[in-house]
C-alpha cells in the first residue's frame, strides 16, 4: 500500500496561558487528502490547537511540522507556511468595509502572489464555486451569515492553500444557512483538500470525516473512524459528550 504524505505532524504539544495549561501533550498526524473532524467540550483546547498549527499561538513545547517545516522554529519561514494554510473562523473575519471581490483579491494583491488580472479571474471562479457569482460587487454588510461564510471560504481558497482549517464555521449561522456552507466544505473534501474541521455537525462528520478526534481538557481522548466514535466511544467523557450533542 502506498504511504500517504503526512501534511501536519503534531507531537506532544503543550501550551499554557499563564498558569493555565490548555494543551497537555497533543499528538496528531493529518495525512494528505484527509478530513479530520475535531469535537469536544467548550474550553477543551480545540481552537488553541488549530491556531498553533499556523503559529497564531506560540506553543510552549512539543513539535508541529507542516509540510516538513517546523512552525515553532524561529528560523522557519512562517509566512510561507501560512500562505499554504487557509483558515476559516466562526465569525468570518472578513473586511467589512470592502466588497465581495475586494475581500477575495486583497491577500494576493497585497502579497503580490498573483497579477491583478489573475487574482480577479480566480476570484470570480471561486465566487461561482461557492454560489456567490451574483454578489461580486456587493458590500459585505449586505450578505447573510451563510453568504459571509461562503465568501470567507472563497477568500481562503484564493491563495491556493493545500490545507484548510475550519473553526466552528457554522456555529454563528442561522440553521437554514448551515447546509449551504457544509455543502461547500463537502465539495472541497471531495476534491481532495486536506482539512481539519472543528464542528458539532455530526451528520456532516459522519459523511465527510475520515477520522474524528475527541478533545477533552487539553488532551485527545479518542481518535478514530466516525462510526466508531459516534456509535461506540471508548471513554465515558466522549460518551457523555456525544449523548449531549446528538
Ligand atoms: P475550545 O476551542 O475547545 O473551546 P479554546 O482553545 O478556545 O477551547 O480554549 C481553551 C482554554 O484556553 C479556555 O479555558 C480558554 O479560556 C483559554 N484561552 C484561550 N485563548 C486564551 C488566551 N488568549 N488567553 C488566555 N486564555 C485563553
Ligand atoms: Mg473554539
Amino acid at each position: 500500500m502506498e504511504e500517504k504524505t503526512v501534511k501536519i505532524h503534531a507531537e506532544d504539544v503543550h501550551k499554557s496561558f499563564g498558569k493555565h495549561e490548555v494543551l497537555k501533550g497533543i499528538s496528531l498526524d493529518v495525512h494528505e487528502n484527509e478530513v479530520v473532524v475535531m469535537i469536544g467540550p467548550s474550553g477543551s483546547g480545540k481552537s488553541t490547537f488549530l491556531r498553533s498549527i499556523n503559529q497564531l499561538e506560540a506553543i510552549n513545547s512539543g513539535t508541529i511540522i507542516v509540510d516538513g517545516v517546523n512552525v515553532a522554529d524561529p528560523k522557519s519561514d512562517i509566512n510561507a507556511v501560512r500562505q499554504r494554510i487557509g483558515m476559516v473562523f466562526q465569525n468570518f473575519n472578513l473586511f467589512n468595509n470592502k466588497n465581495v471581490i475586494e475581500n477575495i483579491t486583497y491577500a494576493p494583491l497585497t502579497l503580490k502572489t498573483m497579477s491583478p488580472e489573475d487574482a480577479y479571474k480566480k476570484g470570480l471562479e471561486l465566487l461561482e464555486t461557492v454560489g456567490l457569482a451574483e454578489k461580486e460587487k456587493s458590500p459585505v454588510a449586505q450578505l447573510s451569515g451563510g453568504q459571509k461564510q461562503r465568501l470567507a471560504i472563497a477568500r481562503a481558497l484564493e491563495m491556493n492553500p493545500d490545507i484548510m482549517l475550519f473553526d466552528e464555521p457554522t456555529s454563528a449561522l442561522d440553521p437554514e444557512m448551515v447546509g449551504d456552507v457544509l455543502n461547500v466544505m463537502r465539495d472541497l473534501a471531495q476534491k481532495g483538500m486536506t482539512m481539519i474541521i472543528v464542528t458539532h455537525e455530526m451528520g456532516f462528520a459522519r459523511q465527510v470525516a475520515d477520522r474524528v478526534v475527541f478533545f477533552d481538557d487539553g488532551v485527545i481522548l479518542e481518535d478514530d473512524a466516525p462510526e466508531t466514535i459516534f456509535n461506540n466511544p471508548t471513554s465515558d467523557r466522549a460518551k457523555e459528550f456525544i449523548n449531549k450533542i446528538i
